[in-house]
């Protein structure tokens, strides 16, 4: 069976995903009329079905998939960590791969509303990324893209989105679609910094055809990550009060965007606020005219956050990092325990750790002295990191902040969400991801932000880790998984 959408990339012709919307608003009929006309466009390579759009639950997007593929249009299933462990996961790959169904969104997710079932968060959008990857190894052709976001405006948000995407394309992504976002420089900043690292993982921009309903919330950034700057948000109330509601406008806003990413040689545009066949096909000739001027385009596509983050180019060369690190003091208990790791090293087979296993051998075989050792391991870290006693510890490897005080317990890398370094879960609270940063930044290691982080063993969980560590029962970054 042919998957357009690979093909498309596979040939380098541009090309569009729409977005279809499978939220318990929207009724599966329209979904599916949508679905019907989208598939007469041939420019038009696949429908993005969502699940769990905003954090709030649809319909079920394999129904949807497979009834828009009887249609004629070739579906991209979103798969989010939010309510499924890494089993059910693999169980809807599973089911995917049982209908035919190749191409996948591996996403993070939103967290959910109050009124929503809890979330399981059990993977991150890297580890899912993995898990399909060794699907896919195991002989099920799934076609894998993910999500970043360049439309962060301080410098670790920002250059943890990249890092974030350079691990999820060492992990198995086949193609990267941008957060929604109404700024050029950016989107030409992420093709610049995949170009500058030799990565050829295509690009799908975001062309979002907005309204001002859905610009009023995004102005005060919801749903998470997406944010539109108040020059855009008058800019839509002001064309709003045309004669047909602005709805020419979007359009030729959307447009203009197109011919934009086509100009800075993104693989295809992936469109959302819209299904409507009419719609798409209108954009699709409009922006075709409007390519061979592109580049008169960008000056006013440039919404940004004032005196916002720029990546200049090669920020992560070495030079570069050398200089900032001059500036930076170092934190002194990362720096301090980095000491003693080296000065008494126990990560590889010395005298040390032979002898500290020995003992651990000793009080794993007697429970109370186990329970004991963990709860001293509780107090002297919960104090210091907020440990939660996850039972496989990757301090080391995350800049001494603990990945469980992550209200979606990621380990490798933020979210989407975030929003001018604050967490999208608790926005009065800074993203554990920036103080990551912040640190490597400042000991001049940010490549250590690359390596892999596994999914913990939640079977470990109140165990102590110093115990795993040292028996190899625990879950961590092993060098070959870089
Ligand atoms: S990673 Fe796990 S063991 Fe380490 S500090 Fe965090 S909760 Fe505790």
């Amino acid at each position: 069976m042919t998957n357009p959408l690979r093909d498309a990339l596979a040939a380098g012709r541009f090309c569009y995903v729409v977005e279809l919307v499978a939220s318990a608003l929207t009724r599966e009929a329209r979904l599916l009329e949508a679905a019907s006309g989208l598939a007469r466009i041939p420019a038009v390579v696949a429908g993005s079905v969502t699940s769990y759009a905003g954090g709030a639950m649809g319909h079920d997007p394999l129904r949807v998939a497979a009834a828009a593929r009887a249609r004629g249009l070739t579906p991209n299933i979103h798969l989010t960590c939010v309510s499924q462990d890494r089993r059910g996961l693999a169980k809807s790959l599973d089911d995917m791969h049982a209908l035919a169904l190749e191409n996948v969104f591996a996403l993070t997710g939103d967290y959910p509303g109050a009124r929503d079932q809890p979330p399981v968060f059990d993977l991150d959008s890297v580890q899912l990324v993995r898990l399909i990857d060794e699907r896919r190894r195991g002989g099920m052709p799934f076609h894998v893209a993910v999500a970043v976001s360049p439309f962060k405006y301080t410098e670790a948000d920002c250059v943890y989105q990249y890092v974030k995407l350079e691990k999820k394309i060492a992990a198995g992504a086949d193609v990267a679609v941008t957060q929604v976002g109404w700024d050029a420089p950016k989107f030409a900043e992420l093709k610049r910094y995949l170009d500058e690292r030799g990565l050829r993982t295509p690009l799908l921009g975001n062309v979002y055809v907005l309204g001002p309903k859905t610009a009023e919330r995004m102005a005060t950034g919801r749903p998470p990550g997406c944010w539109v700057s108040p020059e855009l948000l008058a800019a839509v109330q002001a064309e709003s009060h045309a004669s047909d509601g602005g709805r020419q406008a979007r359009l030729e806003r959307a447009a203009r965007t197109v011919a934009i990413l086509r100009g800075l040689g993104y693989a295809g545009a992936y469109v959302g606020g819209t299904h409507d066949a009419a719609n798409i096909a209108w954009i699709i000739r409009r922006a075709d005219e409007l390519a061979p001027q592109w580049e008169a385009l960008v000056p006013a596509l440039g919404y940004g956050a004032d005196g916002g983050f720029y990546l200049p180019a090669r920020t992560l060369s070495k030079g570069a990092a050398d200089e900032a690190n001059a500036r930076s003091r170092a934190d002194r208990v990362p720096r301090l325990l980095d000491w003693l790791g080296h000065a008494f090293p126990v990560s590889r087979d010395t005298w040390l750790r032979r002898a500290l296993t020995r003992v651990v051998e000793w009080i794993d075989r007697r429970k109370p002295a186990a329970a004991l050792l963990e709860r001293v391991e509780l107090a002297i870290k919960k104090p210091l990191f907020g440990c939660q006693a996850c039972g496989n510890c990757v301090l080391g490897h995350l800049e001494y902040v603990c990945p469980q005080t992550c209200p979606k317990q990621l380990r490798n890398g933020p979210c989407g969400g975030t929003d001018q370094g604050r967490c999208e879960v608790v926005p009065d609270k800074p993203c554990i991801w920036v103080a990551v940063y912040e640190r490597a930044r400042a000991s001049g290691d940010l490549e250590a932000l690359k390596t892999y982080v596994p999914a913990p063993d939640r079977q470990l969980s109140g165990t102590s880790s110093w115990i795993n560590y040292f028996l190899d029962r625990d879950s961590r970054p092993t060098p070959d998984r870089h």
